[in-house]
């Protein structure tokens, strides 16, 4: 037998994924439970694409990415935040954000340091952390606050130990959003105690009713702390292709670039010349956070419609958490039940979280109003029948 490392090992298999392969094996299923955007990237995005592998812009770039796209994520990040960083020594081109946050992650932290991570929260956080020898330690936000990062939490949470903590804003899966008031606590945090904040900010252009969601890192002192990770698949759609980047201090940009030569090289070139577009060119993605909002709206009304079933006005993403806890399910037991008897696929709430959220399911409403509309239908029968 070949021996298997222990830090490989000690990954859990991903519990949606194996939802989403069962459901894979079943007919007739509305499948609700990967973080996929079904709505086709702008189209001057696509095209752009086709171009560069019509003119064979398809070698390796620098290892850190084509310094023009470099560039058109520093002028995109002044013009969202109003912070300058310098494209050649603090951005990085990554294989999607989540090269981004595995190169952070492994660039950063060392066996036996903790790392906090604000809870719910995106399953590869927690893995990727002990795959390192590292403790993650979860810092649990509340339906009853509407799933709102407390300072007061990560304070409680922070120990000697502590080398980064990982912030989502906004969340994957509660879809919250941190209140420019807490950052501000968590940044004096950070400053007074000397931790490193990883900010994912992978959802930002996915806020509804003119809210909107800063970034840590453009409070004071906090640039030269914080590692930003952003990328193409959830703003302009674009999940295969790929594409993500970390803005952080140069010389951290200098090591994960270093350690990306043993990993990729370098992000898809054909990608990389499509993020230029999308960051530069006449890009319209509106239509994509319009869809979404409208989505979130229909998901609100279909589950609060639902004897038993209640969740949030997510202000944000493409998820929100339903409570289950009246139907007197665990969420294990709902989402297994569901899938069985009435063909839809979602992921139970622990899976991101531990047994704080078993009275959770979490819907990606990343599919067309028609077929989230069946979905509802076929849930309310559920639920009635229990
Ligand atoms: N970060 C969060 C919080 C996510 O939910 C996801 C994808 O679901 C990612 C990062 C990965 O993004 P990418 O497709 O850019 O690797």
């Amino acid at each position: 037998m070949m021996h298997i490392a222990e830090r490989v090992d000690c990954v859990l298999p991903s519990p949606p994924r194996a939802i989403f392969d069962k459901a894979c094996k079943l007919t007739d299923v509305v499948d609700l439970t990967l973080g996929d955007p079904d709505l086709p990237p702008p189209l001057n995005v696509r095209e752009a694409a086709c171009r560069a592998i019509m003119a064979g812009k398809t070698r390796y770039s620098a290892n850190a990415g084509l310094p023009a796209l470099r560039r058109a994520i520093a002028m995109d990040y002044r013009r969202t935040t109003g912070r300058e960083v310098d494209p050649d020594s603090q951005v990085i081109v990554t294989v999607g954000a989540m090269e981004a946050s595995f190169l952070a992650l492994y660039s950063t932290v060392e066996p036996g340091d903790e790392v906090v991570i604000h809870a719910p929260y995106w399953i590869n956080y927690s893995q990727v952390v002990r795959s390192l020898g590292a403790t993650p330690v979860f810092v649990n936000t509340r339906p009853e606050q509407n799933f709102e990062l407390q300072a007061a939490d990560v304070e409680a949470a922070l120990s000697p130990k502590t080398r980064l903590v990982v912030l989502n804003s906004p969340n994957n899966p509660s879809g919250a959003i941190i209140p420019r008031q807490t950052l501000e606590r968590i940044a004096d945090l950070s400053r007074e105690r000397g931790f490193a904040v990883l900010s994912d900010e992978i959802y930002d252009s996915l806020v509804y009713d003119g809210q909107k969601s800063d970034s840590i890192a453009v409070l004071p002192g906090m640039g030269e702390r914080t590692i930003v990770v952003n990328g193409l698949s959830k703003r302009f759609a674009m999940t295969g292709w790929r594409l993500g980047w970390a803005i952080a201090p140069a010389e951290l940009v200098s090591q994960m670039t270093k350690m990306q030569e043993n990993i990729v090289a370098c992000a898809p070139l054909p990608a990389q010349h499509a993020a230029i577009e999308a960051l530069e060119g006449d890009t319209d993605n509106s239509y994509i956070r319009d869809e979404f909002q409208h989505r979130r709206d229909v998901i609100y009304q279909g589950i609060h419609a639902i004897p038993k079933l209640s969740c949030l006005k997510t202000p944000a993403t493409f998820y929100t958490l339903v409570d289950i806890r009246k139907t007197g399910l665990k969420d294990y037991d709902f989402v297994m039940r569901l899938l069985e008897e009435k063909r839809v696929a979602m992921v139970h709430g622990s899976a991101y979280g531990g047994p704080d959220y078993d009275g959770f399911v979490r819907l990606a409403f990343t599919m067309k109003e028609e077929r989230l509309m069946l979905a509802l239908e076929r849930i309310a029968d559920f639920v009635q029948s229990l």
